[in-house]
Parts: structure tokens; sequence; C-alpha cells
């Protein structure tokens, strides 16, 4: 009874489907040319930021930029982390995208700078080859050779395989031989034979493209030879970022700490073997690397120290494309006395290609409140969405979509169905804006704590 119950009660939790603040943003919305679309892939206006954003993207898959950096800015809610995330989405799932908050820079279990580094090591793809040897045509005969050691046989032997075409003998390992005792191999088979993983795949009792393809997976690839034959080659891609051969190989971690998260300092000597390796693989054409994006929104919280980390780290030629954001002016750089644009060191700022965001038109918010209803599954009339838009304006976009989930649970409570002006305006006298928030406390000033404002003078915006 008792694992009757548990069971249900994971099904329950699998169900649920959170919605998140970007859960709607499926891409850029560009169409081949790079052009935007007016409402596409959960995107709406801000054309020219999409579409700069866009001209990355394309950049990046074709392998054209590595280690160049690029900084989204905007005032609050123009959507800069929906535009890096429609970045994310369009640039395909083998290009790692990995993703920090400046805040999060500032942890006591690790460095800054160790930090940024596992950051930049989780946005650097390896994609390792392996190719694999095909035994081609019908085997005629199979031979298992294994010594006898100490009375028994060994758990190493020589296997060879006679085809029609070809005669191959291959050292056995103790895995290759369970495989080869699994499959039951008989003369006459046509098998395919992995080498490095020793896993054995049999084919059946002749040799067909189409079906043969199929069993060996889409990695399979067939190669035209020159002289018009068709040869087959397996070749197996295993995509992985250097955090995690990082992680791997790091003696005081070990890999469960890729599931924890708890990875802790990863020491430099680790590091710099892990570089040599990559770098032979890539010499002996076994690896590539794949730079990807690291996304850091709340570029100006992080210090000098940090910029300098990062303008070092951008010289690798490993290194990500870097996307930062900021909805600061000239503030104070972290760490110093000096101000400057966004909080940036100005030899930071001199590498960055901007792109910036506008404020949105009315008709854009009405739109992406659109979208938003649809993505939180929230039925709304035509007169309470123009009322949301209306407040979206005043307000703020974020406001208003806030309010979509709170006037829902009002509609649900006077049993209604469908989001009506009531609703909203329930929810609009509940919760404040900035603004209204701000004024509530200018009048009510002196029965807070702490309060550093000088009566009388007021926020009058
Ligand atoms: P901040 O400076 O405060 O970090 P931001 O510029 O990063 O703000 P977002 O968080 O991206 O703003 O936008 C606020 C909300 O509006 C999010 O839910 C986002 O998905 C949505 N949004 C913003 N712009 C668009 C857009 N062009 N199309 C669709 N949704 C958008």
């Amino acid at each position: 009874m008792a694992g009757d119950l548990k069971i249900s009660e994971m099904r329950d939790l699998t169900k649920i489907e959170r919605v998140g603040a970007h859960s709607h943003i499926r891409g850029l919305g560009l169409d081949s040319a790079l052009e935007p679309r007016a409402a596409s892939e959960g995107m709406v206006g801000q054309t020219s930021a999409r579409k700069a954003a866009g001209v990355i993207v394309k950049m990046i898959q074709e392998g054209k930029i590595a280690g160049r950096a690029v900084l989204i800015a905007g005032k609050p809610g123009t959507g800069k982390t929906a535009i890096a995330m429609g970045m994310a989405k369009s640039i395909g799932q083998e290009t790692p995208f990995s993703m920090l908050a400046g805040s999060e820079l500032f942890s006591l279990e690790m460095s800054k700078t160790e930090a940024l580094m596992q950051a930049f090591r989780k946005a650097i793809g390896v994609r390792i080859k392996e190719e694999t040897e095909v035994i081609e045509g019908e085997v005629v005969e199979i031979q298992i050779d294994r010594p006898a050691v100490a009375g028994a046989a060994s758990k190493t032997g020589k296997l060879t395989v006679k085809t029609t075409e070809m005669e191959t003998v291959y050292e056995l390992g103790g895995k290759m031989i369970e495989a080869l005792g699994k499959e039951k191999v008989q003369s006459g088979d046509v098998i395919a034979i992995d080498k490095a993983s020793g896993k054995i795949t049999k084919l059946g009792r002749s040799f067909s493209r189409s079906r043969d393809y199929d069993a060996m997976g889409p990695q399979t690839k067939f190669v035209q030879c020159p002289d018009g034959e068709l040869q087959k080659r397996k070749e197996i891609v295993h995509c992985v970022t250097l955090h995690e051969i990082d992680v791997i190989n790091s003696r005081t971690q070990g890999f469960l700490a890729l599931f924890t998260g708890d990875t802790g300092e990863i020491r430099g000597e680790v590091r710099e073997q892990i570089d040599t390796k990559v770098a032979e693989w890539r010499e002996e054409g076994k690896a590539e690397i794949v730079p990807g994006v690291l996304f850091i929104d709340e570029v100006h919280m992080l210090d000098i120290e940090c910029f300098s980390f990062l303008n070092r780290a951008l010289e690798n030629d490993m290194a990500p494309i870097l996307v930062v954001a900021t909805n600061r002016g000239i503030t104070t750089i972290r760490g110093t006395n000096y101000k400057s644009p966004h909080g940036i060191p100005l030899d930071f700022l001199d590498r960055l290609l901007i792109i910036s965001t506008q404020p949105y038109t009315e008709e854009d918010i009405r739109k992406i409140l659109d979208i938003r209803c649809q993505e939180e599954e929230v039925e709304m009339s035509d007169d309470a969405k123009i009322l949301l838009t209306k407040i979206g304006v005043e307000t703020s976009l974020r406001y208003a979509i806030q309010l979509i989930t709170s006037a829902a649970l009002a509609c649900q409570k006077r049993k209604g169905r469908i989001v009506e002006i009531e609703d909203i305006s329930r929810v609009y006298e509940l919760f404040y804006d900035v603004h209204r928030s701000t004024q509530y406390l200018m009048e009510y000033q002196s029965e807070f704590m702490f309060s550093e404002v000088p009566t009388g003078e007021g926020n009058q915006d």
C-alpha cells in the first residue's frame, strides 16, 4: 500500500509544469533572412535588438566568432533576458549555453573568479568523435580464441571474423566476449562491432541500407566511396562541456558532483591537464571545440577583479561568446570609486558589441500580455486585456504580467470562467506597483523604521 501511494504521488508531481517568466520564449522570431517577424516564437516588438541578436547567433552557428562579447543594455523589463533566452533557444541543442546573474558570483563557497571560470567552462563544448569499424559482407566464420590462464579461459582473447569481403582480427576484452555471447552471433550473420565500447549490433543475415541505418541509429554515417561502392562508417559523437570533464577528473569531487551541482573549487592543475589533453585530441582530429554562450545578467554587479578576469578569459582561443546585460546607466564600478557607463570599466566596454533595447509601445505590450495569457492558460475578456495593457503602459510590463495569474485566481474565487475587468481592478488594488508603493512610503514614512528622507522631500514623479 505504502509503495502504491508513493508511486501515485510521484506521478502527480511530475505532472506539474511550471510556467516561468520566459517560458513563452521559443526563439528570436526571425525569418530565414534574419528579419524579425512582428510576433513569432513568443517574441514581440524589439525588432532591431532581435535582429542584432540574430546576426550574432548566425555568426556563432557558423563558428565565425569566439571570445567576443555582447552587451544588451536597456531599461528594466524591456526584454534583455528574454532576448538572451531567445538566442539560447535558436542556437541549437549542441551549443552549450550557461547563464548566471552577477550577484551569484558572490558566494561563500568559492572565489568569484573560480565561479566565473566554472561558468566559462560550462559554456565551452567539446565534441568528441569516435570512429568505429563496421564489418562489411556476410560473416562466414567467427573464431574466438581465448588462451587458458591457470586452468580457466582468459577474459581477453582474439576474435577472427571472416566475411565474404574481408578478414579482421580483433583483440577482445571481457565486454566484447560477453556481448558476442548475448547477441548469439553465428556464421552468416552481418554484424557491426564498435571497437571502442565493445558493443555488437547484429544486423541480420543480409545487408540492407535503410534497415541497417535504423539499427545503428541516427549517428551512423553512410559514406559513398570514390568507386561508387557504399561503405558504411559509424561515427559516434559525444558532446560534453569542459566543466563536465573538469568535474569528472577532479579527484576531490568525482562525477557525482555533476548531479548535485556541489562542485566546489577545482584545482588549476586539473584544468591544465585537461586543456593539454583536449589540445592533443584536437590535433589528432578526435575532438572539436564548440564555443557556446555565457550569459551574465546584472553585469553591473561584477567588480573590477571580475572584469579583469573576463578581459583575460576572452583572449583564450576556446573562449565562448559572452553576452552580458544590464539596466544601469552611469554608475560606480564595484570595487572602485570611479563611475562609468553601466558600471563597466572602459577597457572592457570597448570590447563589447552593444545592443540596446527600447521601451515597448502600447501595441507590443498588448501582444506580450496576449502571449502570456495563452502561456498561463488564462482566458481574459477583451475589455480586461485593454485595462491590463493600460496598466502595463502606466506602470511596467512586468507588473502587468504578474497581475495575470493573480487576476485568474480572483476570477476563480468568484467562480468565474473568464477574467473580467473587475478581477483586474481587484488585484490592482491588492498589489501595488512601484510608483504607488513609493507614494505610500512617502506619505507614511514617519511610521517606518530607519527612514532617511527628510519629511517633505517626497518623490514627485
Ligand atoms: P531587467 O532589466 O529588470 O532584468 P529585462 O530587460 O531583462 O529586465 P525581461 O525579464 O526580459 O526584461 O522581460 C520582462 C518580461 O517580459 C519577461 O517575462 C519577458 O519574457 C517578457 N518579455 C520582454 N520582452 C518581450 C518580448 N519582446 N516578447 C515577448 N516577451 C517579452
